[in-house]
């Protein structure tokens, strides 16, 4: 199966960007996801194939036109039939480990970057089945957020990370923050690699590495820790 990404944007040189390297990269030459974008300039009104206008109320800014942006949805949506429309928000949802779990069970995403202000309300009311934010706090696009979800959706489907095993164990898994890693050299600088690592004692090593994880939650994380 490969899971279908259509990207609505008024910047498709922004893609695959990032997402054609490294991990992401291999995992599309595999077929193991594909991207398709759709760019929203196509569907522009008038001779300069406009996409957006100042705002009904006034105010700062240029906003994104409904019949615009909604013809690019629907070409996005001919493309992907059976995908969610979701559009990148400050104001949407917070994205989080249980997100990206829940998005990487679908057989893909349409995912709506809007710039300037933003998008119409209305053809958000219309087409998009629900809002996603990475974070609080305002970008100028939707594009870099396409690509944090893409990337942390991606690392679920089977096959994408090479050992299916490091995954179980990084942070957010378990509800934690992962332990700290160490490699070669041995001693470096005046500071060694922590003595039970180098026991080959694995029940030692599993141990430390679970009270570490505990530690540096309760330390930088500790809204982690609460139940809810
Ligand atoms: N006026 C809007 C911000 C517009 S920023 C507000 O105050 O909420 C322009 C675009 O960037 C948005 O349309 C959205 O697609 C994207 N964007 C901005 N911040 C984002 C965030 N935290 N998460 C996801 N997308 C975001």
């Amino acid at each position: 199966m490969t899971f279908k990404v259509t990207v609505v944007t008024l910047f498709p040189d922004m893609f695959p960007g990032m997402l054609g390297q490294s991990i992401m990269g291999r995992a599309m030459k595999s077929d193991l996801w594909e991207l398709d974008i759709v760019d929203i300039r196509q569907f522009g009104t008038g001779k300069h194939k406009s996409v957006d206008d100042t705002p009904y109320g006034g105010g700062a800014g240029m906003v994104m036109r409904a019949d615009v942006v909604a013809e690019a949805i629907r070409k996005a949506k001919e493309a992907n039939p059976t995908a969610p429309v979701i559009y990148m928000s400050a104001a949407g949802e917070k994205f989080t480990a249980a997100k990206s779990h829940e998005m990487a069970k679908l057989d893909g995403v349409i995912l709506l970057c809007g710039h300037y202000e933003g998008i119409d309300q209305r053809v958000l009311d219309s087409l998009v089945d629900f809002e996603l934010s990475i974070g609080d706090y305002v970008l100028s696009g939707g594009e870099v957020a396409v690509h944090v979800v893409v990337d942390a959706v991606l690392r679920h489907i089977p096959g994408v990370l090479g050992n299916h095993d490091t995954l179980s164990e990084e942070s957010f898994e378990n509800g934690l923050l992962e332990y700290p890693h160490y490699t070669r050299p041995e001693s470096w600088e005046g500071r060694d690699v922590p003595e039970v690592l180098r026991s080959g004692h694995h029940a030692n090593i599993e141990k430390w590495r679970s009270e570490q994880s505990l530690k540096r939650t309760k330390e930088r994380r500790p809204d982690l820790l609460k139940s809810d």
